[in-house]
């Protein structure tokens, strides 16, 4: 699933088609909450990132707000390059096309009007996301800390790989309370966050395979990510801190892979 990083990536690469207006639409799928006549004409005043949402600002105060969910992407392409996955065609003034390719079609994309205004948590990479930030959110929390990091109500964008993977970083074990954490675990918690959704975000995200469903930055390439993971996806592979092997536990429906030996 698309998270904080691959987003971005998504939205980077939005970036030309900012100023654009769109000339026709096609919605493909009934299940979008959108039309063709909503969208055709309107201007793209910008196009933004929360979370793992996406807003396209339409200039009149209306966004259409895409979220990507299991298998969604969202990319601007020179030609016609429609596929039995394609959910929605935006062509704009200067030839180009987005496309929201879909192929489990579990992405939503709707209109609002006054912005785009989720009640979301700490985009974690704003200044606003401090240590100080995230240490009142664990101390009001007895949740495993795991579980905090992926309530995209107190921070908003990670999913399941990069919680792990800050974990690991910042040596915690993925089911001590949030409110047990000392602040120097805090501390090294947020570091990791910060350090983790950066770095993925300049490797242009985590392509885990080769299906039609997996993420893909581009047509032609994947995201470099996969090849910097530290626990997600390798259990029973010895840990590169200390050596112990890797290990996969369930932990509120979810699958959490982390270092038994140097997370504690
Ligand atoms: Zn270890």
């Amino acid at each position: 699933m698309p998270e904080l990083p691959e987003v971005e990536t998504f939205v980077r690469g939005l970036a030309p088609a900012v100023g654009r207006t769109i000339v026709s639409a096609n919605v493909l799928d009934a299940r979008l909450a959108v039309s063709a006549e909503d969208l055709t004409g309107a201007k793209i005043a910008g196009i933004r990132r929360r979370g793992k949402y996406i807003g396209i600002d339409l200039g009149d105060g209306r966004s259409l707000v895409i979220h990507l969910r299991m298998s969604g992407r969202l990319r601007l392409e020179c030609r016609e390059c429609e596929t039995r996955y394609t959910r929605m065609i935006l062509r704009l003034d200067d030839g180009q096309c987005i496309y929201f390719v879909d192929p489990r079609r579990l992405g939503t994309a709707e209109l609002v009007d006054d912005g785009f205004d989720l009640a979301l948590g700490f985009e974690p990479l704003d200044a606003t996301f401090t240590t100080a930030a995230l240490a009142e959110l664990t101390s009001q929390s007895r949740a495993p800390i795991k579980q905090l990091l992926l309530d995209q109500r107190k921070v908003a964008g990670i999913g399941n790989i990069y919680a792990a993977e800050s974990l690991w970083r910042a040596r915690i074990d993925p089911r001590r309370p949030a409110n047990a954490l000392s602040k120097a675990e805090v501390g090294r918690l947020h570091k990791a966050i910060v350090g983790v959704l950066g770095e993925a975000i300049a490797q242009l995200g985590t392509t885990l395979g080769t299906s039609v469903s997996d993420y893909r930055p581009t047509a032609a390439e994947g995201g470099a990510f996969q090849n910097h993971l530290a626990v997600y996806g390798r259990e029973g592979e010895p840990c590169e801190r200390c050596g112990e092997g890797i290990e996969r536990m369930i932990q509120a429906g979810r699958s959490t892979c982390f270092c038994p030996a140097c997370q504690r």
